[in-house]
């Protein structure tokens, strides 16, 4: 599978399955099983996984035109879809000695996905500090712990967990576990009714006493922090910024069919024929939304050549995005007027999908903190 075919099938996807259900996926909460089972037979839940596990060792331009191509159709599979990829990476850079090749395999063929379960309820939007501390077990560990949101939770078919090192120091000192979906003492804790993203089952999960061999332990002891920043990080960001332009994209649509399509028929006129003011409304929206796919373009470009400012972007990125997706969706609500409120389109749901943004870890005002500390010179943590 090439970049072109990867986009193709996504919009395929997008069109044919994501589309028509998301209405009602949204409205039930209901985690789209239909979705998966079409992304893993297209080749996409391994696009960026190396060749000799069966991927199409494809980058980060890819990654990001298919999560906003899906995020147009439905910002909850995007983001299932996004997690899954933050989760594949990570198993994929896993260390030696780590035997991961028949998951990387089975997600390659299209029959397994993954996730990352990294938040707790102790340490919040704080990642990067879980509380949970891994247990010495014989040669592995037992992990147990309380995550606060994991997407596809009880859909996945293993999970990507943090916990602190058996040994370790510091409030980073973690490491990285992949355990399977089958693990005794897994279990989802309670339902996921959120406000936005709702067909993306990020709900709770326990882990009481896993066991977990050395050969799931992805990181050397201690080592999960520098993964988390070197490779869930960039990706994530990006992802994010690519579900917050679909969803912009998704919202100018939507504004310019309301704008031609709803008419003052005592003017004789469409609402964009007849007001300004909307034109001027959906001009910005555009301007904005264009800007995110500009910004977007300068991470990939950094990704693809790193140097001394990506770490600045990859940063950057997200928190612009969670803003841009907030004020180019809330002005389509503004624009399209009752209608929009009524929820007579699909304009709400995505000015309910686009708040999410800036709360998930990394959350915007955190990336702001950290943003700031890098222009001034300060240790991040
Ligand atoms: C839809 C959805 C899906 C998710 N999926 C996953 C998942 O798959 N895996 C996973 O691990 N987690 C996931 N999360 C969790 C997410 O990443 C955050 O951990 C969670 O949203 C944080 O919420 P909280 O109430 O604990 O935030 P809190 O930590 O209580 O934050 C409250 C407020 O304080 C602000 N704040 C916190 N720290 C600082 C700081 N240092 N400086 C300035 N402001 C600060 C925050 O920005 C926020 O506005 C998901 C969350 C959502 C909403």
């Amino acid at each position: 599978m090439n970049h072109e075919t990867a986009i193709a099938n996504a919009k395929e996807i997008a069109d044919h399955v994501l589309a028509p259900a998301a209405r009602q996926n949204d409205k039930e909460a209901r985690f789209s099983s239909e979705a998966i089972k079409a992304l893993g037979p297209a080749g996409l839940l391994g696009t960026m996984l190396p060749a000799n596990v069966g991927g199409s060792a494809l980058g980060p331009r890819t990654f990001a035109a298919v999560v906003s191509a899906l995020a147009e159709a439905d910002a909850s599979v995007a983001m299932v879809y996004l997690m899954h990829m933050c989760a594949a990476a990570t198993i994929a850079a896993a260390r030696n000695g780590a035997a991961v090749a028949p998951t990387l395999e089975e997600i390659a063929a299209g029959r397994h996905l993954s996730t990352l379960a990294f938040s707790e309820t102790g340490s919040r939007s704080h990642f990067w500090a879980p509380l949970s501390r891994a247990q010495r077990n014989g040669a592995g560990v037992h992990v147990s712990a309380k995550k606060s949101f994991v997407t596809s939770a009880g859909h996945a078919n293993s999970y990507v967990v943090s916990a602190l090192a058996p040994e370790g120091a510091g409030p980073t000192d973690s490491t990285l576990y992949l355990i399977q979906a089958s693990a005794r003492g897994l279990s989802v804790a309670g339902l996921w009714d959120g406000l936005g993203l709702r067909a993306n089952a990020s709900a709770p999960m326990i882990l009481d006493a896993c066991e977990v061999g050395t050969e799931s332990q992805l990181t050397d002891d201690g080592a999960g922090f520098q993964a988390m920043l070197q490779v869930v990080l960039p990706l994530f960001n990006l992802g994010s910024a690519a579900v917050a332009l679909g969803i912009c994209r998704a919202a100018v649509a939507g504004t310019a069919t309301h704008l031609k399509g709803a008419r003052f028929e005592h003017l004789g006129q469409s609402l964009g024929e007849s007001l300004p003011t909307l034109r001027a409304q959906l001009a910005t929206m555009q301007i904005d939304t264009d800007g995110l796919a500009a910004r977007i373009d300068d991470l990939i470009d950094h990704l693809e050549h790193p140097r001394d400012s990506t770490m600045l972007r990859v940063l950057e990125s997200k928190a612009s995005a969670g803003e841009v997706a907030i004020a180019v969706t809330s002005a389509a609500m503004r624009a399209c007027g009752g209608a929009a409120f009524a929820k007579h389109m699909t304009i709400e749901r995505l000015f309910r999908d686009a708040h999410a943004g800036a709360v998930m870890a990394p959350t915007g005002d955190v990336l702001r903190e950290f943003i700031g500390k890098a222009v001034l010179g300060l240790p991040l943590f």
